[in-house]
């Protein structure tokens, strides 16, 4: 068997691993490049023929994961993509939300990465599975999907090839997060690719320590007459966040005050989390079976249009506004840092993984000051983090999955890690002895085993 990996190789995205067993070619993942410089890279030539592949995995519905996949296929891949059912149904949204952002290049006069016939071409060829479900992707070449408990249909991929048990792990989800199940345990397997995201880090924070970090913050919110702001990923956190808020609010633990959802993304996601409660941990079934819609709760509104988004400007303090994008890097937050970062009044909650070169890490880092949309905004609102709602597991978690399937995998891949996080994870499996070898995935290296 043999592995190349064309992305999120010491780095945070652009998925793409070359799988090659059995005579065929399959492609885990086809990511999106995000950050600085990523444009050129994401419209670079393929490392590898695009018709050559036999069949497309994919773990997750995040744009990193799945975003140019409406490249491949305007390039000339037209064979099978097999997700889960909700990640099918998601990607669509992902793709057309993408696709709007990049209408400036169209403006621009640079064609677009893809457009809305690759968009509905490539839909076609994603093929829904169940979790647990054995699926033949390719002769000889069979995959089930597992829960990772990292956003709604989520999976970390066992591929069965040439009597060998290959283990993608997409992005791990973190323990205890709202509506979604717990990672399932790991099969045991010959290979692992394993993702580093938080390799050198352990949150802080249980689970009630999040719902009463979110409820200081709120009370705190209303007492100041502050406004506060939650950058959240439009795909899981934005809802897990909505989950906690309809816990508070309706439980009377918090203040009245609007709560904006100022994310067109998220909202038009909420439809599908609904028609999946299959996917929704016990508590989350428990609610639903109450009655309790937990998208939906007294103070909440959902701004439509842009023209609802400037409007919530004139609405008086306390307020909450939650916006994408969660790294701060594009999106409607965009607006409303601008206007309320520079009050020391206000507060910032930071809810997730800040990439390198967004504005959300500098403001993490420390920064005094940050650049939007060409004006310099001081950064005096108080700025917290809750760690505990991150959507990827810590160093633990994944040394612990790793751990879950009962046998030491022979060999071990580290990718979708920062070079210190992977690195650093790469020596905490050496040392607990959870694989026979560990290697850190470099881009464009063939790996045989
Ligand atoms: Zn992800």
């Amino acid at each position: 068997m043999k592995l190349t990996f064309y992305g999120a190789a010491g780095e945070v995205t652009g998925s793409k691993t070359l799988i090659e067993a059995g005579g065929r070619r399959i492609l885990l993942d086809c990511g999106l490049i995000q950050g600085e410089g990523s444009d050129l890279r994401n419209r670079a030539p393929w490392a590898f023929d695009p018709k050559s592949i036999d069949a497309v995995i994919v773990t997750h519905a995040h744009l990193d994961h799945i975003g140019l996949l409406p490249r491949l296929v305007k390039d000339g891949y037209g064979g099978p993509v097999f997700a889960t059912e909700p990640t099918r149904e998601i990607s669509h949204i992902m793709w057309e939300d993408e696709a709007k952002v990049r209408d400036e290049d169209t403006e621009a006069g640079i064609e677009p990465l893809f457009g809305q016939e690759e968009i509905d071409a490539t839909y076609r060829l994603l093929r829904g599975a169940n979790y647990g479900e054995s699926v033949r992707v390719a002769p000889g070449f069979d995959v089930v999907f597992r829960d990772a408990g990292h956003v709604l249909g989520s999976a970390f991929v066992e591929m069965r090839v040439d009597g060998l048990t290959l283990v993608g792990s997409g992005d791990i989800g973190n323990d205890r997060v709202p509506i979604l199940r717990d990672t399932e345990p790991m099969a045991e397997a010959d290979a692992v690719i394993l993702e580093s995201t938080y390799g050198n880090r352990t949150h802080d924070g249980s689970e009630a320590g999040r719902e009463d970090l979110l409820r200081r913050a709120l009370i705190q919110t209303a007492e100041r007459k502050a406004v506060l702001m939650i950058p959240a990923f439009s795909l899981e956190r934005t809802q897990e966040i909505l989950y906690e808020l309809n816990g508070l609010v309706e439980g009377g633990a918090v203040p009245k005050m609007p709560i904006f959802l100022d994310s067109p993304l998220a909202t038009s996601l909420l439809p599908i989390f609904k028609s999946h409660p299959e996917c929704f941990d016990e508590q989350a079934k428990v609610l639903r079976a109450m009655g309790d819609d937990f998208f939906s709760f007294p103070g909440l509104k959902i701004t439509h249009n842009y023209r609802n988004s400037l409007a919530i400007d004139k609405v008086k303090s306390p307020k909450v506004i939650i916006a994408g994008s969660g790294m701060m890097s594009d999106g409607r937050i965009m607006r409303h840092l601008g206007r309320y970062l520079q009050d020391s009044n206000n507060l910032l909650l930071v809810i997730g993984f800040q990439g390198q070169g967004t504005i959300g890490r500098q403001i993490v880092d420390g920064a005094e000051a940050v650049m939007i949309d060409g004006h310099t905004v001081p950064v005096r609102a108080e700025m917290r983090q809750i760690e505990s709602f991150s959507a990827h597991g810590d160093r633990d978690k994944l040394l612990h999955w790793l751990k879950s399937s009962g046998r030491t995998p022979g060999h071990v891949f580290l990718n979708h890690g920062e070079p210190e996080a992977a690195e650093s994870l790469a020596e905490g499996v050496r040392q607990t002895g959870e694989a026979g070898q560990v290697d850190v995935a470099m881009e464009g290296k063939e790996y045989e085993f």
